[in-house]
């Protein structure tokens, strides 16, 4: 069954448009990742689904809910954890999750959420005094409060430690084994491929890509490069001329030819009827930093280049 389904999201803020054209569909069970760029669209996409904010066009189904017109419905079955969230500094641990499952119909029981998400040391430990890991655990543990069938997260590891980090993703998954179905956020690469089951690539609040971790690494792969040494001089054109290449640089005698297909093949064939022998050959072998770099020509976490406004 469909957990989510985002069709032709539009939404611009004055003249900044922020979601331009946004269609995908979470299925039930998985951990559906968005990946893009800092002020990509991500939060505005998310936020819309959950309710929090109107898309100016375009449709949102939640489990068959509209997030506007079925509000009380939605809340019921759908946690957020919100990239910016903040709490009374008093409020202690278990009160706040006493307070927040308070708020829902079928809540979960906090006490075993506490234990879940290792706060149960610190449940008379007020909110102000909490390390940046355990403000994250607490606002997670306060998303999952409800007992949703949906749970949005958003930048949830952002400002962590790297072990930090590494426990929030078995959290994540252990969210996820309890049939929670799991939209998560994030800038960072590693802890998409890690988590996610599918992921869309947002870029400039379009989906640049949508695929499997390994669809994403694969489609990027389209994409080649084989860099050797030559035995003796050679003409460029001998491989410009090949119909699977679209560059060929020479820097410092090391030539780097980039193209499609069966690149390899063909630049090995070509060599050898020249009758060179390619020295030192390595082909790229290319990671989901590459692919994430191929789909939006940027590095993930990098700021989107120009602001962009509305036409
Ligand atoms: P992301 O979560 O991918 O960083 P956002 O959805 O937060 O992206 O933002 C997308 C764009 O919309 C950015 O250019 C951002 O500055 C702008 N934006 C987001 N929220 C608002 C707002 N409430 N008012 C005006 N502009 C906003
Ligand atoms: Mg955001």
């Amino acid at each position: 069954m469909t957990a989510i389904e985002v069709r032709n999201l539009h939404k611009r803020y004055g003249q900044r448009v922020a979601v331009d054209d946004i269609s995908f569909t979470v299925e039930e069970g998985e951990i559906f990742g968005v990946i893009g760029p800092n002020g990509s669209g991500k939060t505005t996409t998310v936020e819309s689904i959950a309710g929090l904010r109107t898309p100016d066009s375009g449709s949102i189904s939640v489990l068959g809910l509209d997030p506007h017109k079925d509000r009380a419905e939605v809340r019921e079955v759908l946690g957020v954890q919100l990239q910016e969230s903040s709490f009374p500094d008093a409020i202690k641990v278990a009160e706040a999750l006493d307070l927040y499952s308070s708020f829902y119909r079928n809540p979960a029981d906090w006490r075993e959420l506490m234990e879940l998400l290792g706060l149960t040391e610190q449940r008379t430990t007020q909110y102000k005094a909490l390390s940046g890991g355990q403000k994250q655990r607490l606002s997670i543990a306060l998303a999952l409060v409800g007992n949703p069938r949906i749970a949005i997260l958003d930048e949830l590891t952002t400002g962590l430690d790297p072990q930090a980090r590494r426990d929030t993703w078995s959290l994540i998954e252990r969210v996820r084994d309890t049939g929670v179905t799991i939209l998560l956020v994030t800038h960072f690469m590693d802890e998409a491929e890690r988590l996610s089951d599918r992921i869309a690539v947002i870029d400039s609040g379009r989906v640049a890509a949508l695929d499997t971790p390994a669809g994403l690494i694969a489609q990027a792969s389209a994409v080649q490069q084989v860099r050797f040494r030559v035995s003796r001089p050679l003409d460029k054109n001998v491989l410009t001329e090949l119909p699977e290449v679209t560059d060929v640089e020479i820097t410092d005698g090391r030539w780097s030819v980039t193209g499609r297909g069966q690149l390899l093949s063909s630049v090995t064939g070509a060599l050898a009827r020249a009758q060179v022998v390619a020295e030192d050959l390595r082909v790229d072998q290319r990671n989901l930093d590459d692919a994430f770099i191929a789909f939006t020509g940027r590095a993930p976490g990098s700021p989107a280049p120009a602001e962009r406004k509305a036409h």
